[in-house]
């Protein structure tokens, strides 16, 4: 028997019906399968067609090339005979409904066409060919599909043959079948097995021959039995590897497939006897009834523990996002504004949680049901939530309402950036979507401040206090940064990766490791600028230290900057060496290579590791020159209780102005009346991120191909741009602005960046993108566990969520390392100032420590509002992915989006709070400098 097979589209594309049904046709059944239309199938198919005619369909608007591409090959190869099965997938009618719509005179045209070819394919037909025309899908009054609705969902199905199909004539009333039900029948039809993941049923009028009722009765019993046997074998199967389908339900359906099999048995072998038993007819159909009934049931069990959301579920997950945002919002904004803050808006919200959890588990052991750990977690944390707002509505509502108004221009943006989450084309075009709306935050940040005046000289006295240049001379740097940071995210989108939705996108040559570039002088210059791009990054973060003075003193950490830094280069280097020199021809080394590319990335992961643990065990690089005679004289003492906080809290600024005066007097007069100089406190905190980011640039760069370096670079100067802006917009543009509040703007840009970097590191949100070899980079193909792997893969992954997240409080810091530079220029111009002010605007960070309150305050708003940025991109994602979870693209865009958004989130969040605690640590540490120099 011969097979034409003409319909079916975007079932390929969305994961409807065609692929299980096709998929046999393919699977070493010996059938010569032609095949004509959707080049799509090629790519699912490769080279499994005996022959192919493949036109282009990924063209929407384009109506013909596929449809005239058949039509031109159809006849002659349904005449030639040689085939078994031949697949003719017309796409113009889909196209024509995305394009115009159903009710279009162009639609008219394409189905007069379709019913023409349909009309001269019959005269063409033989006596044993049977020809299936069908859709897949239909289409709503737009034309478009995808979702659920019943437009959308059914389709015809027309079967065809010279000689009569059914033995009683077609049915009256067109009969609805599930779709699934073709994949069984035409592999009966065809004579091969049906497939194994089936769960379709068989269509029993195509097998009803035209013999007598008894015949066609025992025919189609036969079919029956060999397909309830699939399924049932298939359910048994599965059970065993997948606990999700409910164990009654599967017991229930064993029993009706054996009691219809025990029944099936008994009559076969009364057939097969010489007396014809009594009631044939009646028995036969019941029979058949029964094995139908198993079917069905069992593909409802299927349907109902597969295709299965929780709608409730989804919105509540999303309340609980959406709640936990505001909560960060809400918290990030009383933080300054209230001293009793943190015992009534966060110690009772912890408290109600565990009281709400409680509660629900009562209920739970009064009513005798499962409890859910999930559940009962989401229970106590929305309990607490509510407790939170409980609070703050009673304390907080009125005076904030003020403030929210003054938020439009950041917050636009972000809502831009989530909105777009909700589109597919968005979606893929991210990579340019994101930096784009990083240069517009910037160029509006620029706009705002010259609309509010800051960027003209101002006029009246102030003029001749500041001076005309000054100011100029800032504009001028502002335009500098704003033009570095465009050239920095024009030149980051050569490094961008490929999704498959964009055709004629070529990703970027930097991407691939240099082992497979053929030109033997592009591969040693390539090779020497990224070493060189290596020691340039190690030598501007020892400028860096050097020029706070935090490279003086001969603590571990200092010197592992010095002597540490350029030993991971050259491991680096070497191991760079090892992985790009072509294989063959190294011949006897080989052996040699094989150790050295494990060895070298090991090195690296070792003195790296050695490096943080110092940072985390001293983070301390202050270098102290103690030339005093006697402690005492420097500090005034505290008139309270001695020894308490206060007393410690009072002297800490004392020391510090007195050592930066009697440093100052040293230096200035030669003398030596000094008493301590400290190099490098004003810039500590910040000193010690630099140094962890440094460390975890080289990690990840190692776990990236070589070029990519380049990328890399691109990012940390693209940050020191975006430090620099924030800074000068605070301090010097703003000078009313509150030091230590990091305004929105900050964050938000902080963020576009980390997610502009995502993909100029050559990642993209969907599967086939993964650097999957970063899992092998320091070890062979022998891994023995999944987490170690999955810990270097996530790293590649997310290497710029992870720098990002960790230098975040670099954003509050900068400001106050910047000061010096500030005030060094003004010095320069006005060499009369006093220098009391002078001494004071050389607290740098210091002028963090001189209020504590202040400081951890500021941490704590800066995470928050960090947090609630992500939440806020999260939420979007989530929302996306819920509410569009029909959607044709759902499984190519949005849920992968969404698994990439939530880990990245997880990520960024951990490193949020490691870079918070970094600082903290430091904190630690200064104090107990302190007091060690109290105590001397
Ligand atoms: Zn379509």
């Amino acid at each position: 028997m011969q097979w034409v097979w003409c319909g079916g589209t975007h079932g390929l594309r969305d994961t409807r019906g065609a692929p299980p049904l096709i998929g046999f046709f393919l699977s070493g059944s010996g059938r010569r399968v032609v095949f004509m239309g959707d080049d799509t199938w090629e790519g699912l198919f490769p080279k499994k067609f005996f022959r192919s005619y493949f036109f282009p369909s990924f063209n929407v608007k384009d109506l013909h090339t596929v449809d005239d591409g058949i039509l031109q090959h159809l006849y002659p190869t349904v005449d030639s005979g040689e085939w078994d099965v031949l697949i003719a997938h017309f796409l113009g009618v889909d196209h024509c409904g995305h394009k115009h719509g159903p009710d279009h005179p162009e639609m008219a045209k394409k189905l007069t066409q379709m019913n023409e070819m349909l009309r001269s394919l019959v005269d063409h037909l033989g006596n044993d060919t049977l020809l299936l025309v069908a859709g897949d899908h239909g289409m709503t009054e737009t034309g478009d599909h995808g979702g659920d609705s019943e437009k959308e969902v059914n389709a015809a199905l027309f079967v065809y043959s010279r000689t009569p199909l059914f033995g009683s004539g077609p049915p009256e009333e067109p009969e609805t079948i599930p779709q699934v039900n073709l994949v069984p029948t035409v592999a009966l039809l065809l004579g091969v097995p049906i497939p194994y993941s089936n769960i379709g049923e068989v269509m029993a009028d195509m097998f009803a021959g035209d013999g007598d009722t008894v015949s066609a009765a025992l025919q189609q019993l036969s079919v029956y039995h060999i397909n309830a046997k699939q399924v049932d074998r298939f359910l048994q199967s599965y059970s065993l590897v997948a606990q999700d389908l409910p164990a009654e339900q599967l017991q229930h359906l064993q029993e009706l497939f054996s009691s219809a099999v025990e029944e099936h048995t008994q009559l076969l072998t009364q057939v097969q006897g010489t007396m014809v038993p009594p009631e044939l007819e009646p028995r036969l159909g019941s029979l058949i009834s029964r094995f139908q009934h198993y079917l069905r049931e069992a593909r409802a069990v299927c349907t109902q523990s597969w295709a299965r959301f929780h709608p409730p579920r989804m919105v509540g997950g999303c309340i609980l996002i959406a709640s936990s945002c505001l909560l960060c919002y809400m918290a990030s904004e009383l933080a300054m504004s209230s001293q009793s803050f943190c015992h009534s808006c966060l110690l009772y919200p912890l408290f109600w949680g565990p009281v709400g959890a409680a509660v629900l588990w009562l209920v739970h052991v009064f009513t005798q049901e499962g409890l859910d750990l999930l559940l009962v977690s989401s229970w106590a944390a929305a309990v607490s939530q509510l407790g939170f707002f409980w609070h703050w509505w009673g304390q907080h509502f009125k005076r904030r309402l003020r403030a929210w108004l003054g938020l439009a221009f950041p917050m636009g943006i972000l809502f831009f950036r989530c909105g777009a989450m909700f589109s597919d084309s968005f979606v893929v075009a991210e990579a340019r979507v994101t930096p784009f709306l990083l240069a517009s935050l910037v160029m509006l940040l620029v706009g705002k401040l010259h609309w509010d005046g800051r960027l003209t000289v101002p006029e009246g006295p102030k003029q001749q206090l500041l001076g005309f240049s000054s100011y100029r001379r800032e504009i001028w740097y502002l335009l500098c940064l704003v033009a570095m940071l465009l050239v920095c995210v024009r030149l980051s989108s050569f490094f961008h990766q490929c999704r498959e939705e964009i055709p004629q996108c070529r990703p970027s040559v930097f991407l691939s490791p240099l082992a497979s570039l053929r030109n033997t002088r592009a591969k040693n210059l390539f090779y020497l600028l990224c070493v060189a791009l290596l020691a340039g990054l190690v030598y501007a973060v020892q400028s860096w230290l050097r020029h706070y003075g935090n490279l003086n003193s001969s603590g571990p950490l200092v010197l592992f900057v010095r002597w540490g830094f350029p030993l991971v280069v050259l491991c680096i280097a070497c191991y760079w060496a090892v992985a790009s020199s072509a294989d063959d021809s190294l011949g006897k080394l080989q052996e040699l290579v094989q150790v050295a590319v494990v060895v070298f990335p090991r090195a690296v992961y070792g003195l790296a590791s050695v490096g943080l643990l110092l940072l985390l065990c001293n983070p301390m690089t202050v270098f102290a020159k103690d030339t005093r005679e006697s402690a005492g004289s420097i500090v005034t003492p505290y008139l309270g209780v001695p020894g308490s906080e206060v007393d410690f809290l009072h002297v800490i600024p004392q020391i510090y102005k007195r050592m930066q005066e009697s440093q100052k007097s040293w230096l200035e007069r030669g003398s030596c009346r000094a008493t301590i100089a400290a190099y490098g406190l004003g810039s500590v905190y910040s000193a010690a991120l630099v140094i962890a980011l440094t460390l975890l640039g080289f990690l990840l760069m190692l776990l990236h191909s070589e070029r990519l370096s380049f990328a890399f670079l691109l990012l940390f100067v693209e940050a020191f741009v975006l430090l620099h802006i924030h800074t000068l917009t605070l301090i010097a543009l703003i000078p009313v602005g509150e030091p230590f509040s990091v305004p929105w703007y900050a964050v938000i840009s902080w963020l576009l960046a980390a997610s502009q970097f995502f993909y100029s590191t050559g990642h993209q949100p969907i599967f086939p993108a993964i650097h999957w070899n970063a899992a092998f980079v320091g070890f062979h193909l022998d891994h023995n566990t999944n987490l170690l792997p999955a810990v270097l893969v996530g790293a590649n992954t997310f290497a710029s969520h992870i720098l990002f997240a960790v230098g975040c409080p670099l954003l509050l810091l900068w400001p106050f390392v910047c000061e010096m530079s500030n005030s060094q220029r003004k010095k320069l111009k006005k060499e009369s100032r006093e220098e009391l002010q002078e001494v004071e605007e050389h607290m740098m960070e210091m002028r963090l420590r001189e209020s504590p309150e202040e400081f951890s305050t500021a941490l704590l708003r800066l995470g928050l509002k960090y947090l609630f940025v992500l939440g806020a991109q999260l939420l979007a994602c989530v929302c996306a992915a819920m509410i569009l979870r029909r959607h044709l693209m759902v499984w190519k865009v949005f849920a992968p989006k969404f698994l990439f958004e939530s880990l990245g989130f997880v990520v960024s969040s951990i490193c949020l709070l490691l870079g918070i605690s970094l600082v903290m640590r430091v904190d630690c540490a200064v104090s107990s400098w302190f007091s060690q120099l109290q105590l001397r």
